[in-house]
């Protein structure tokens, strides 16, 4: 059956509440953990098949916008789904506190009985409306960033269609196009500003009525973090700024000097080669056959996955009018369907989408034969950004394929993008820290606060002649910083992690990629730190960790100068 023919119905979300309160009362009378188990069964088997139908709307919906039918199921689901929110609280709570617990934490792991704790202390009916009130502001920010209509190249452009022009092989085209994109955000500066005032204030309320100090604490909640906290992230921010901080600049250093610039800028920081940044040769079509061909090489795991998804057409790749913007991977439960959705431009992002949204999927359907508990498909980001980022890496010796004249170029532009994302993760990071632990600071000290982070992390960053930026607002946008609070540093943990995967590879490819694989099958049943630990991977927040790893990549990145 093809992805296509998939079937939807509306999930009858009044049934989904009475079965949830009638295995919350099983769960509660029981006295042995039998029933318990059985009742589990019951619940897993209608939440995969609510997960099954609210993704098949949710994925139809981003496909075609237009789309009334999907448009309004969508609604719906949004609307309605609250209510088995509340009743699946009230499961969570008797299972928390079941007398039972131990014997039940030796069946299904003591890791998932952590997460429904922590989802516990994220959550209470005194928050539902500044739960409502955040949704919206995110909403208004969204749509604000979307409305964008910049006049440029006789066209009018998004957001997005003006990083072809950013990144432009000529100079005057990047600094024009950089300043209109500034000119928008002047324009808008007061509401953006505005917005996100209103934002951290109700963040910083809703953890006040939840009994934390400020938002940090309840941020990190949120995420799902059982093993680590502010402090040992904060640690990790000084490791970063050390040992990647300094690489990163000569980088750049480089990157000036390849494109012939000497007062470098930030508006030449998008491009790396004169002749313009590496490109993907081919249709779709023969990106996807060349995906194809690499993961039946790769492994055989990797061959059966990837046969499956072409075979199902779970992949929807190119650009359509009323399609949504982005890009994403998600899962079908009951069709064991992982979906990947992306939207083609020309760029080496298309291959991206191939390596990195395939090694999301490819988590998915690895552990389909492993993880019964839906709750513990995906393990929290930083480690669901590990399977994908690692990924990329993976498929280095492929590259040729995709790239051919342009391959070499490729090494360079994907490695340094690897390693000066870094350093900016963590000053997106740095910055939402202080801005929560702060929430009463003006929109003109924020700004501040991200200046000052901007200069520590990124040096090489020189905004002059960029008003918006020169003014501390190159953060508006970082979308996570608005949607996603505190997301942001999963992306370098699990760059981190990567690269070391990566260097494993270079030193034992069989080895690196079935430690690869197992961790691709453990999904989300461990934490973070138990999963890399699990798979030979080095605890990131241990001072000297990092060192390590940029030590052994410094000869790498050599290797691979152009
Ligand atoms: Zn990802």
């Amino acid at each position: 059956m093809k992805f296509k023919d998939y079937k939807y119905v509306r999930p009858n979300i009044d049934e989904i509440c009475k079965v949830t309160e009638e295995v919350t009362e099983i769960i509660k009378n029981a006295t042995n953990t039998n029933v318990i188990v059985d009742a589990i069964k019951r619940l897993n088997k209608m939440n995969s098949t609510y997960s099954t139908l609210s993704n098949l709307a949710f994925i139809r919906n981003s496909i075609d916008t237009t789309d009334e039918f999907y448009e309004k199921e969508i609604d719906y689901l949004n609307e309605e789904g609250v209510k088995a929110s509340s009743k699946a609280n009230e499961l969570t709570k008797v299972l928390v506190n079941h007398p039972l617990r131990k014997e039940l934490e030796e069946i299904y792991g003591s890791y998932w009985f952590k997460t429904m704790e922590l989802s516990l202390k994220c959550f209470d009916d005194c928050i539902m409306e500044d739960l409502v009130t955040e949704s919206k502001l995110s909403i208004q920010y969204d749509k604000l960033m979307a409305s964008a209509k910049i006049e440029f190249d006789g066209k009018i452009n998004n957001l997005a269609q003006m990083r072809v022009y950013t990144s432009s092989v000529d100079r005057n085209t990047r600094i024009e196009a950089f300043k209109k994109v500034n000119e928008f955000l002047l324009q808008n500066s007061d509401e953006i500003d505005d917005i996100y005032d209103k934002l951290v204030k109700t963040r910083h309320n809703i953890a006040l009525k939840l009994g934390y100090e400020n938002y940090i604490d309840l941020g990190y909640a949120k995420m799902g973090r059982t093993d680590y906290d502010a402090k040992m992230v904060e640690s990790y921010r000084k490791q970063v700024l050390e040992c990647v901080v300094p690489v990163a600049h000569n980088i750049f250093k480089e990157n000036a000097k390849r494109i012939g610039v000497e007062d470098f800028k930030y508006y030449d920081t998008s491009l790396m080669f004169l002749d313009g940044n590496p490109t993907p040769k081919g249709t779709k079509d023969e990106l996807v056959k060349q995906a194809l061909k690499m993961y039946t090489e790769m492994s055989p795991e990797t061959k059966e996955f990837f046969e499956f998804m072409t075979e199902h057409e779970l992949l929807d790749l190119e650009s359509k009018p009323g399609k949504a913007n982005g890009g994403y991977c998600t899962y079908i439960p009951d069709y064991t369907s992982p979906f990947i959705f992306a939207n083609f431009n020309g760029t080496s992002g298309d291959v991206d989408v191939l390596t990195h949204e395939a090694g999301h999927a490819l988590m998915a359907y690895c552990s389909k034969d492993t993880i019964e508990n839906p709750d513990l498909l995906w393990p929290t980001s930083e480690a669901c950004e590990i399977h994908s980022m690692s990924m990329e890496f993976f498929a280095y010796p492929w590259m040729e394929n995709f790239f051919k004249e342009d391959t070499k170029k490729y090494y360079v532009y994907h490695m340094s993008g690897a390693i000066t994302f870094i350093p900016y993760g963590v000053c997106v990071d740095h910055f939402q820290h202080l801005v929560y632990a702060n929430p009463n600071a003006t929109p003109a000290e924020r700004r501040q606060m991200w200046s000052d982070l901007e200069k520590m992390y990124t040096p090489w960053r020189n905004m002059e002649g960029l008003e918006a930026y020169e003014q501390g607002m190159l953060w508006f946008q970082q979308g996570h910083i608005f949607s996603s609070p505190f997301y942001y540093i999963d992306y370098t943990l699990a760059q981190v992690c990567a690269l070391e995967f990566y260097l494993d590879s270079l030193e034992d490819k069989e080895d690196a990629f079935n430690r690869y694989l197992q961790l691709c099958k453990l999904g989300g049943s461990k934490s973070f730190l138990e999963l890399i630990a699990e798979v030979g991977i080095n605890n990131p927040f241990i001072d000297g960790s990092i060192k390590k790893i940029i030590d052994k990549l410094l000869p790498v990145i050599d290797s691979i100068k152009l």
